[in-house]
């Protein structure tokens, strides 16, 4: 179809010759139209993929296979975001009317203002723009390759021309790979090519050099994903050497997306700033009416604005939503979308994957099942190898012949890839005497690989003289295609009770188990046919420890509020075995079943979904489906998967979170947060990171709002008192300067409260203020708004100058802030529980702030610029006794709240009728 095919085609020959392996080798082929075997000479390799000493050697010279990064948007682009708020028009005019009134000092200190904002904006967010930008996502891409003859998953940087590279479904296809051997292998090259139907592939050269890209069906290019099936083939350019390479300088870089709550936030301080200036407009008017100059009433409503409007806040929220995803990294997981780190902290479900996420994934094969009885499987190498009947011979081979995974011999023992389960049987039949390799060189008729969907897989192989079909599978679903079954006095009508008895108690001490049954054939097989009519043979029973460290995170997660509901594709009898061990559910608590999920509607299965915690059985779709119901009944959900059919439902839930060893490609783009240990405790960890990053962005908020709250009702009261204004505007920017220049932005930094894991979620609907803190900001907001004026009164009253008096007024505000800080960094318990040095950039930034306010009483400069004058010892003792009462009545009331368990105080009142 020419219309789908890419505008830009280039036929391989036209490319330069860049990496290409065999130095005397004519100029690169068009790939596509040589036949396999003649590759595989060009490119200096063949059936056994490379050695790895001549890997090595060829990553020097064709170097790591990476595109190029995109960079990040240009310094000047930050810089000018620094102007773009509302604040900054505000600051701007108000500059422009200083100077036309030729108050020289006030623009001045308006220009120093707009420019330390704008540093302070710029350096911090360039900062946390480039560690958001290389901690996202960054899970190393990996690709399974034959090298020195067995199979390797490795950093796909490391793949080079000759590779013989395995690809399965969805995986992103690591680099350009000529196929030689497919089986149903469907690619969406929707990248390359934009045609998001599946493209079928085959081994099969396309003789036209000119075929185009699209219809290439030989070729799986960089960067398309794997939809169905496997395939393999020779690796025939890396990097910016593929196709996809070659396109990437056209890709733009993208911007970080503005998270929910920065929207939110963004309208927040939009708000507050129109409230702000309908407060500076008020105290203009009222100042005006009883009396003040017109000119500087102007002056001190626009420098109200100034200082009270909170402008540090969307560069503190940058900054600790870079930090929380800094920390996240740093315990294993890894941010892909922003916003998850904010809906991290409001999950209420985690949906969590067994295998692998809850349990180690090692699976070790304990026992085998026959008809003839239950054995005991040691583990490999252990000793000499266990006599087995004919009957166990056959189980153990057929675990063999349907099998992917691979196993060999180094130093340490033995070491496998794969499946863990496949890898399993691969060390059983070891165990058990058998050698893998002499098995698999049973030629392979047909090969239906292992699908969750499908629960089992098979093979149909000639060996010691006869073809048959080799089965393994869920045994359930191997039983049900069972009719006959192997004993020790041969075959007999399958005893399904017997069978699904046997798993039944396997199962209930938490083996996993798999049956196996084969099918020796007369003729030649049915290959568009599955397997059935099988003989049964018998089961393989393993277990697979949970990880350490789980139970605890589970149960920390119910404290915290979170339901844990196991999600597995395993039996119902093993998973609650599991869900039990873990403290996920009681022994004997009801599972749902996935089929079940099929015959509900959505209503009774949100229904269902409140009483249980373990799903068992479950295919993707009931994955998707469980997601579904969830979030209709007002859950925030995050939920695992890692196969292809697994992204649907990562994309649904609220958070989506893919495992970055074993899961595929296709989970990892679609999820919002990769675990890169693939650990339970992991989520657990970022839940907590995500909920000290809401606290941070609160607390600086909190912090701004109540102290601006303060101002503005200082000036106000004033006004309407009819006393004189008790700051100059230069005044106010200079609390601007002091407070919100450095210590909001140090707030982001607080560590977490060791608390946050002790209360329930957050309501996502919740402001980023609560009820509870604005009743607070009120509360903190009055008290510093009285101490400041009285002070300012009684120096008034004592007949000091108004300089002096306004001096006290000022000072005693910078006082109260960072008396203030105390109070913000602990949100439920007394602020003399954290020690002042548990963040010391706080610390530092408020003693900083503190000492240059003392400085500037004292330096003739500052004294005329900010017209202050040095106080008398008798002042700071009134000054600092007053300001520390801040902390007192906060105390008061955060110990009120917490005897009244955590409700605000206002409801006492609301709530009598
Ligand atoms: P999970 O990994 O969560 O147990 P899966 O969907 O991978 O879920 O597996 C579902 C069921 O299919 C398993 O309980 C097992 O009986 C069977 N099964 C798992 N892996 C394989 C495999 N590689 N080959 C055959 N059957 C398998
Ligand atoms: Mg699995």
């Amino acid at each position: 179809m020419p219309s789908s095919a890419p505008a830009r085609c280039p036929s391989s020959s036209s490319r330069p010759p860049g990496n290409r392996p065999v130095a005397e080798q004519p100029p690169v082929p068009a790939w596509h139209t040589l036949p396999a075997d003649e590759i595989a000479a060009v490119l200096g390799t063949g059936p056994h993929g490379l050695a790895s000493r001549e890997a090595a050697e060829r990553l020097t010279r064709s170097g790591p296979n990476v595109i190029d990064p995109v960079p990040p948007p240009p310094w000047y682009a930050t810089l000018l975001h620094q102007f773009t708020s509302p604040v900054i028009y505000i600051l701007l005019v108000a500059a422009l009317v200083t100077l036309a009134l030729e108050e020289w000092i006030d623009a001045g200190v308006i220009a120093a203002v707009l420019a330390l904002n704008a540093t302070i904006g710029f350096t911090q967010e360039r900062r946390a723009e480039r560690s958001v930008r290389a901690l996202m996502g960054l899970v190393a891409p990996r690709a399974r390759v034959i090298r020195d003859g067995h199979e390797r998953d490795i950093d796909s940087r490391d793949l080079v021309p000759g590779d013989l590279v395995l690809l399965e479904s969805g995986m992103r296809v690591p680099a350009d790979i000529r196929l030689i051997a497919v089986n149903g292998l469907v690619v969406d090259q929707a990248l390359l090519t934009g045609e998001s139907e599946g493209v079928a592939k085959s081994a099969d050269p396309s003789p036209d050099p000119a075929t185009p890209i699209a219809e290439r069906s030989c070729m799986a290019y960089s960067g398309t994903v794997v939809v169905r099936g496997r395939g393999r083939g020779y690796v025939v350019a890396t990097g910016m050497q593929t196709e996809l390479g070659a396109i990437a300088g056209s890709m733009r870089a993208q911007e970080l997306p503005a998270t929910p709550l920065q929207e939110r936030m963004e309208r927040f301080a939009r708000a507050i700033g129109i409230l702000v200036a309908a407060g500076a407009l008020a105290s203009f008017v009222l100042g005006v009416i009883v009396g003040e100059s017109p000119s500087q009433m102007f002056l001190v409503a626009v420098a109200l604005a100034v200082a009270v409007v909170p402008e540090g806040l969307p560069v503190a929220f940058t900054i600790a939503l870079a930090l929380g995803v800094r920390r996240m990294a740093r315990r294993n997981a890894i941010i892909r979308k922003l916003p998850a780190v904010e809906t991290l902290g409001s999950t209420t479900v985690i949906g969590s994957d067994k295998t692998g996420t809850l349990t180690e994934n090692r699976m070790t094969v304990r026992e085998a099942w026959t008809a003839a009885g239950t054995r005991p499987v040691p583990p490999p190498g252990s000793g000499p190898a266990p006599d087995i009947s004919e009957l166990e011979r056959l189980l153990f081979v057929t675990g063999v012949m349907t099998n992917e995974a691979d196993a060999f011999l180094t130093d340490d023992g033995y070491e496998t890839s794969g499946d863990p389960t496949e890898a399993a049987l691969l060390l059983a039949a070891i165990a058990v005497g058998l050698e893998p390799a002499d098995l698999r060189a049973a030629p392979v008729l047909a090969d239906i690989p292992f699908e969750s969907e499908r629960q089992y897989s098979a093979s149909c192989r000639t060996w010691e003289g006869r073809t048959a079909w080799f089965v393994k599978g869920a045994p359930e679903r191997i039983a049900e295609r069972s009719t006959r079954m192997l004993t020790a006095d041969g075959e007999a009508p399958v005893d399904r009770a017997a069978i699904l008895a046997a798993a039944h108690d396997l199962a209930s001490r938490g083996y996993r188990v798999l049956a196996m049954a084969w099918r020796p054939l007369e003729g030649p097989p049915d290959l568009d046919d599955h397997p059935r009519d099988l003989v049964f043979l018998g089961l393989q029973a393993m277990m697979d420890p949970p990880r350490p460290g789980v139970r605890e995170a589970i149960r920390g997660c119910q404290q915290a509020g979170m339901r844990v509901i196991m999600i597995t594709g395993d039996h119902a009898i093993t998973a609650s075995a599991i869900a039990a061990e873990l403290s996920i559910a009681p022994p004997g608590a009801p599972v749902l079943p996935g089929p079940e999920i099929d015959s509900l509607d959505d209503e009774a299965l949100r229904a269902r979904l409140r009483e249980i915690a373990v799903i068992a059985r479950a295919a993707p779709e009931h994955k998707l489906r469980t997601v579904r119901a969830l979030r209709a009944d007002g859950h925030v959900v995050a939920v695992t998967g890692d196969g292809v059919n697994d992204a649907p439902a990562l994309r649904a839930a609220d958070i989506g979170i893919a495992m970055g060893r074993s899961g595929t490609d296709v989970a990892r783009e679609a999820a919002d947060m990769v675990l890169a240990d693939d650990n339970f405790v992991t989520i657990y960890a970022a839940v907590e990171e995500g909920r000290v990053t809401f606290e941070n962005v609160r607390k600086v908020t909190f912090f701004l709002v109540s102290t601006g709250a303060a101002l503005l009702i200082a000036i106000l009261a004033s006004v309407a008192l009819q006393w004189p204004v008790p700051m100059v505007a230069a005044q106010f920017l200079w609390l601007n300067l002091v407070t919100n220049g450095l210590q909001d932005v140090a707030l982001a930094f607080e560590p977490g409260e060791k608390d946050v894991l002790r209360y329930p979620p957050r309501r996502r609907s919740e402001g980023i203020i609560s009820p509870l803190l604005w009743e607070r900001t009120v509360v903190a907001g009055i008290v510093m708004c009285i101490g400041t004026l009285a002070l300012f009164r009684w120096e008034l009253d004592q007949g000091a100058s108004l300089e002096a008096a306004r001096t006290v007024a000022l000072t005693t505000m910078v006082l109260f802030q960072n008396f203030h800080l105390g109070n913000v960094r602990v949100e439920r318990q007394s602020a003399f529980a954290r020690s002042p040095l548990g963040n010391p950039f706080l610390f530092y930034a408020a003693a900083a702030a503190l000492g240059l306010h003392i400085a500037s009483l004292y330096l003739p400069p500052t004294q005329y610029v900010l017209r202050v004058e040095p106080l008398p010892l008798e002042a700071w003792l009134r000054m600092i006794p007053v300001a520390a009462s801040v902390i007192v009545v906060v105390e008061l009331h955060k110990l009120l709240v917490r005897l009244r368990g955590g409700t605000p105080l206002y409801r006492v009142v609301v709530r009598r009728p």
